[in-house]
């Protein structure tokens, strides 16, 4: 049997309704900040991430799908979509229309990782970015967009951690800096930091090896050795916060894992998630856009997991959302499932949900299917009501029944407007 690639997992009708929820809450909240969609393509050519997130990033030098097509050029499956999304707004032009851009994505991301529970080969990400601004107060902002997303997919426990990773100006120095002090004690680092130390010095303060932490508390911390102009941007960033009375706290040693970024960083963790606790993070990329070979132009955004944000969904925010059918028509004979298909098609046309069965052999075999697809009512149209006109109804959570006419039935679609449940 031929089975799902590892590390890529369906997502199952079942667990749709998490993400449905998820993505609309996200398309609603980020619309009422003026964010529009965009939707570049899943692949690109593989120069864009080697310019982009770096070619000393595990990212790139470990972990992306690169393949040549048939004639011959280098592609590689999207790892992550702020290089996409700077190239599709350098292509366009799309700074010219809005100054501002804000822009956000919903989809699919590939990166070749030991796979793990909340880490996949191919996950998917809800992002926004905001191109053409290098106002701190606009990374407040954007900050404020997903916390309110969390706070209203009632997502609790999350932290957020800040800190500034300094700039072209200041950070080559503090560069030299960590690098000596590395190389002082480099026995004492891990395999992978020893490695890291040559390659991208930065990331072994990023270090989870239980082994590295002690090192790593003695190693210089990059807050202290910001230029003025990082050292005022960081200080703005952190009042603007409090402004919108955002509660986070600054993590010195917090570096993220893509070359690009500059100044302003920042995690969201939550602790429900266990040893993959990030749930989302991002930060400054002022130098982005030129590296891509457009003009100069500031840039922020930040990227959620989605895979992540569904395991940390409370059951309670998916059941008020839930939109399949709660109501089930069971005609029982041909007859039967001529009026009821009838009067199906006239419930939907209120905007309401129900499910037809079609194949009800006995009365016992159609409640048990409408338990199964879990229909909270069930219609029954039997020879005895086709006369009466009184359909039955029952209520398969609380084992009661009543009598209903279809007007009654109707009447009742139309109240409760918006919700695809019918009020009974
Ligand atoms: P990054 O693009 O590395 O900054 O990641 C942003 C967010 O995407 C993380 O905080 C995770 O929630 C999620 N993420 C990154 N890599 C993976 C992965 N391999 N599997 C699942 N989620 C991921």
């Amino acid at each position: 049997m031929v089975r799902a690639v590892k590390g890529t997992k369906d997502i199952l009708p079942e667990e749709m309704p998490r993400w449905q929820l998820i993505e609309s809450t996200a398309r609603n909240i980020f619309a009422t900040f003026g964010f529009e969609e965009i939707r570049t393509p899943l692949f690109e050519e593989t120069e864009l991430f080697h310019r982009g997130i770096g070619e000393a990033t595990d990212v790139v030098s470990k972990e992306m799908y690169t393949f040549p097509d048939r004639s011959g050029n280098s592609l590689t499956l999207r790892p992550e979509m702020t290089a996409s999304v700077v190239r599709a707004t350098i292509e366009h032009r799309l700074e010219l229309y809005r100054n501002p851009l804000r822009l956000f994505y919903i989809g699919p991301m590939f990166r070749y990782e030991r796979p793990q529970k909340g880490r996949y080969r191919q996950f998917h990400q809800i992002g926004a970015e905001v191109i053409g601004s290098d106002h701190p107060a606009i990374e407040a902002e954007a900050i404020e967009m997903l916390l309110l997303l969390l706070e209203r997919l009632q997502v609790r426990g999350s932290e957020l951690v800040i800190n500034s990773i300094g700039c072209p100006s200041c950070r080559p120095d503090f560069l030299n800096l960590l690098r000596n002090a590395v190389s002082e004690k480099l026995e004492r680092f891990c395999a992978d930091c020893r490695d890291r130390s040559s390659r991208n010095v930065l990331r072994v303060l990023d270090c989870k090896q239980e082994t590295c932490q002690e090192p790593i508390e003695s190693l210089p911390a990059i807050s202290d050795h910001l230029c003025e102009g990082c050292r005022s941007h960081f200080l703005q960033f952190r009042s603007w916060l409090e402004k919108r009375r955002v509660p986070y706290q600054v993590r010195s040693r917090l570096v993220r894992g893509l070359d690009y970024y500059e100044k302003t960083t920042f995690e969201i963790s939550n602790g429900l998630l266990g040893a993959q606790n990030a749930l989302a993070g991002g930060g400054r990329y002022d130098g982005l856009s030129a590296l891509l070979g457009g003009k100069p132009s500031k840039g922020f955004g930040f990227a959620m997991g989605m895979e992540r944000l569904v395991l940390a969904l409370p059951e309670e925010a998916v059941k008020e959302s839930s939109s399949t059918p709660e109501l089930c028509l069971v005609p029982l004979g041909e007859k039967a499932l001529e009026v009821a298909a009838g009067v199906a098609s006239k419930i939907r046309q209120a905007g309401k949900g129900c499910y037809l069965e079609y194949e009800a052999r006995s009365l016992k075999a159609a409640l048990r299917s409408a338990d199964r697809i879990r229909a909270r009512w069930a219609l029954i149209l039997g020879d005895n009501e086709l006369q009466t006109g009184q359909w039955v109804l029952k209520d398969l959570t609380a084992q009661t029944q009543r009598l209903i006419t279809e007007t009654e039935l109707l009447e009742a679609c139309a109240s409760g407007a918006g919700k695809t449940q019918i009020l009974f």
